[in-house]
């Protein structure tokens, strides 16, 4: 053994390192100086070093988390504004955000008009599910279509939907704005029969169910989709105007034209 490898600091560095133990290496002289002050004794010592160890693990493994998400915005349940959408249920969203209907496998579909909230509120459960140590994947509806038709054509579809199905969360962001071809919606329904009481989806929609056969363009296909997709699922309609449309309508103190049904 090399002389320097004696020192017991140098020793014990060593095996923190080996025993993968980042936050015990970093902390350990402060939280025993910290002990020392409080007369806390060796387990108390052991027990806050490996409380911050776990508490880090957490946090690196929900960063690492989201990051693999790709999340197309960093939106947090505390930046959404629950006055502003008063049909909304802010309890039940602070519910669906402890993510026991992800352990249920059951899904969450959120319908309204576009700027009312519905990819902030998708992200925002997104983000929370990788807090608690759920995978999540997020795909506009058309993005998904596209990776998964590009896939098929690689010969890499197998691998792409065995990657997807280990997701215990698969977002589907804006179905509806853009039809899919015979083969994009295909595949689509395959992914969400693959799910099918396996694995927990948030849709979201700016068409009410009947048009969504105006986008999967089969009214078969549509009604197979919908049976699987909404046998156990939360209903989330989104009501009222645009929260960004609002905003600048505050801003420049203009009477509010009258209610129109349009987009
Ligand atoms: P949608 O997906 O329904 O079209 P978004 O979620 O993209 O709408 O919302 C549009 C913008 O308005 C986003 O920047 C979003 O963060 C913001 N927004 C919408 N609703 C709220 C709300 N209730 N509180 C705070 N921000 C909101
Ligand atoms: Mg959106």
């Amino acid at each position: 053994m090399k002389p320097a490898m004696d020192k017991p600091q140098v020793l014990l560095d060593h095996h923190l390192r080996a025993l993968k133990l980042p936050t015990f290496l970093n902390e350990y002289p402060k939280v025993a100086a910290q002990c020392a002050a409080d007369k806390a004794d060796y387990a108390a010592f052991l027990l806050r070093l490996s409380e911050a160890e776990l508490l880090e693990r957490e946090r690196k493994g929900a960063e690492r988390r989201i990051k693999a998400a790709r999340f197309p915005t960093a939106k947090s349940l505390d930046d959404f504004d629950f006055l502003a959408t008063p049909g909304l249920n802010k309890k039940q969203i602070l519910e669906l955000a402890r993510c026991e209907w992800i352990d249920q496998k059951e899904n969450l579909i959120l319908l309204g008009n576009p700027g009312t909230g519905k990819t902030h509120l998708a992200v925002a459960l997104g983000v929370a599910a990788c807090r608690r140590g759920y995978a999540v994947r997020f795909f506009t509806g058309a993005g998904l279509v596209n990776t998964l038709v590009e896939a098929r054509n690689e010969k890499a579809l197998l691998r792409l939907q065995g990657q997807l199905a280990q997701a215990p969360l698969l977002i589907l962001d804006e179905l509806g704005y853009v039809p899919f071809s015979k083969t994009g919606a295909e595949l689509l329904f395959e992914i969400i029969s693959q799910r099918y009481e396996r694995g927990s989806l948030i849709v979201t929609s700016n068409l009410p169910f009947e048009e969504w056969t105006s986008v999967l363009e089969s009214e078969r296909l549509t009604g197979a989709l919908l049976d699987r997709l909404t046998h156990r699922v939360h209903i989330l309609p989104i009501e009222g105007e645009s929260y960004r449309l609002a905003q600048s309508k505050a801003r420049v103190k203009r009477p509010s034209p009258s209610k129109g049904g349009d987009t």
